[in-house]
């Protein structure tokens, strides 16, 4: 058995080795790998990573390409730009600049809107700007540019292929590092939480429309990077291999390599581009015919993957590898800073007539409670009633449309999700909403996230290190206190769905907030568990938390909740302690009686 470190120190050895043994064909071979490797590495962050999809790296690639080329070849620059010219490294600081620019414009533009209009933006910025490279005559036009000069490092010039190679390769390294580093961080957790829907992510706080303009920009500036190389590698830029297909082609790489997986992108760009080589090579001779027939075998290859192998070749390829059981040591670190509660008693939340209409459908119609820091609200009525809605409305994923909602004293009507969550208000979902590759730890770390503030890139760099343990050592406690430890580094997608409540109810506690609201956490639960539930949320009374529970199950809540608030019909219809709700003739009709 191999460990991981073995496999890595084997895999950079023969890095180190390759260019002094293979011949100067497969030098450049590999050195085209690397440079599409960074590309791809991007859109695994981008599309594997944070599920958004792009189609224009090879544009960005284009932008860095140019940027360098035009700075370190162009004659009688304007004086505030000749300082720029002649020098490569200039170059690439500009390149950084211009790619950083546009991709935030085209963030802002597209990101914000859901679904398709980052893709078709990214086709539009792809087509647009390979045909502004064809016609620009200051750029060369279709012909392009050449002169470019070779990079120079320390005194050496990188002119041939394998002294090339080194500094590719570096680059891919280090990208790749930094890329690694990132995902396994706090900010990391937030890009990776925006696969599980941005509803989640929210309400834990996380600004999912900054989360989802890094990794595009991050994106963006690994293409650059690689353009820059590639344009001091050929020496020579022209508009072909920055058009929308070779923009696909980096999409192909990264999804079949494995987008979950930075080494994905590395797997992906070598299977794509040695195959590519190679049916290039033996399709026309096979056929009698020249064509680009590559193509054809690449489309129906890329059906064959995602139909086969959703999750590309990586993934097989760990399998094939004998893994040792990895032994997981619980985070420790000092405990984070603590809100204080308010005093007992008082009233945290207040919810004045809500109204909340969908259509013509009224969810709910004039309803009003109050939560006091220190006390179990039950919140209960037959399915349909609209307890989840008002729980909504209340934390900010939804917005209603009549009433106002008052929490520690200020309005938070008009408040999104993440702005209340800063005000010490969490919550747990009643479709359970986990990140089911992830491990329960991560998953309850996610709550953390406003506990933390260190940015991008001290977390690319690793140094939020003593933060980043202090976080997930707060995760391993509050794991712990609802009574998963045992399953604390499994994938949460592994736990019986009951566990899975319990685990939102941990990732709810990670935000330490004095108001918890709770949508059936003891759905699925059996008994015991149920009773540790109960002694839980009793312990979080005891400290002072308000908690507004959702509970279908009457023995739970009438042993628990020292409030009770019937719903019915969207409207309130009963309200008190919770031996006279139980005694309630209407209660009785509606709920007791009825659909259960
Ligand atoms: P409960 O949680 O009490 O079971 P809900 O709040 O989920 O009830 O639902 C209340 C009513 O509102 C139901 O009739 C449901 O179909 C409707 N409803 C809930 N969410 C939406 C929505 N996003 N769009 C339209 N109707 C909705
Ligand atoms: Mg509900």
């Amino acid at each position: 058995m191999m460990s991981p470190r073995v496999l890595l120190a084997g895999f950079l050895g023969l890095l180190l080795l390759a260019p002094q043994v293979v011949s100067e064909f497969h030098v450049t071979l590999l050195n085209y790998i690397g440079l599409y490797a960074i590309v791809a590495l991007g859109l695994v962050l981008l599309t594997g990573v944070g599920g958004l999809m792009s189609f224009g790296q090879a544009a960005f690639v284009g932008l860095g390409a140019y940027t360098t080329a035009y700075l370190s070849t162009a004659q009688g620059l304007p004086g505030w730009a000749s300082m720029l010219g002649g020098s490569p490294w200039l170059g690439l600081l500009a390149g950084l600049l211009v790619t950083a620019v546009v991709a935030l414009v085209l963030g802002l533009l597209t990101l914000r809107l859901s679904g398709h209009y980052l893709p078709l933006g990214t086709i539009a910025w792809g087509i647009s700007l390979y045909y502004l490279f064809g016609n620009l005559d200051f750029l060369g036009g279709h012909t392009g540019m050449s002169g470019i000069p070779a990079l120079a490092l320390f005194g050496v010039e990188l002119k041939d292929g394998r002294s090339y190679y080194y500094m590719i390769w570096a680059v891919l390294l280090v990208a790749v590092w930094l890329t690694q580093n990132l995902l396994d961080s706090r900010e990391g957790r937030a890009i990776r939480a925006l696969k599980g829907g941005v509803v989640m992510a929210e309400a834990m706080g996380v600004d999912t429309a900054r989360s989802k303009t890094v990794i595009f920009l991050i994106a963006a500036l690994f293409a650059c990077v690689s353009g820059w190389l590639y344009a001091h590698l050929q020496r020579f830029v022209n508009p072909t291999p920055f058009g929308l297909h070779i923009g696909i082609e980096y999409l192909f790489m990264a999804v079949v390599g494995g987008a979950a997986n930075v080494w994905g992108a590395l797997i992906g760009a070598g299977v794509i581009t040695v195959l590519k080589q190679w049916l290039q090579d033996w399709l026309p001779k096979l056929l009698g015919a020249s064509g680009n027939f590559e193509m054809i075998v690449f489309g129906l290859m890329m059906i064959l993957v995602l139909q086969r192998a959703r999750d590309g070749l990586w993934p097989i390829l760990v399998r094939l590898v004998p893994q040792r059981v990895q032994r997981h040591e619980v985070p420790q670190g000092e405990p984070l800073p603590r809100k204080s509660m308010p005093d007992t008693g008082q009233v945290l939340l207040e919810a004045k007539n809500v109204v909340k209409r969908f259509g013509g459908l009224v969810a709910n119609n004039n309803m009003s409670l109050t939560v006091g820091a220190g006390e179990i609200m039950a919140l209960i009525g037959p399915n349909g009633a609209g307890k989840s809605t008002m729980f909504n409305c209340v934390s900010g994923v939804d917005r209603a449309t009549e009433g106002e909602v008052l929490f520690r004293g200020r309005s938070v009507t008009g408040l999104n999700s993440r702005q209340i969550a800063k005000l010490g208000m969490s919550r747990t979902f009643q479709h359970v909403r986990l990140l089911p590759t992830m491990s329960v730890l991560e998953n309850a770390a996610i709550g953390a996230h406003l506990r933390g503030g260190k940015g991008v890139l001290p977390a690319m760099l690793h140094l939020e290190r003593s933060e980043e343990q202090r976080l997930l050592a707060e995760a391993a406690r509050q794991v712990e206190r609802v009574g998963l430890k045992d399953s604390m580094f499994d994938a949460a997608g592994s736990l019986a769905l009951g566990q899975q409540r319990t685990l939102e109810i941990a990732r709810a506690l990670c935000a330490d907030p004095c108001l918890l609201l709770l949508d059936e956490p003891a759905a699925g639960l059996r008994y015991l568990e149920k009773q540790s539930l109960a002694d839980l949320l009793r312990k979080l009374r005891g400290e002072g938390m308000g908690i507004l529970l959702v509970e279908h199950d009457m023995d739970f809540v009438m042993g628990l909740a020292d409030r009770v608030v019937v719903m019915e019909f969207g409207e309130k219809i009963a309200e008190g302690l919770p031996d006279d709700v139980q005694r309630n003739p209407a209660v009785i009709e509606a709920y007791l009686g009825g659909v259960d």
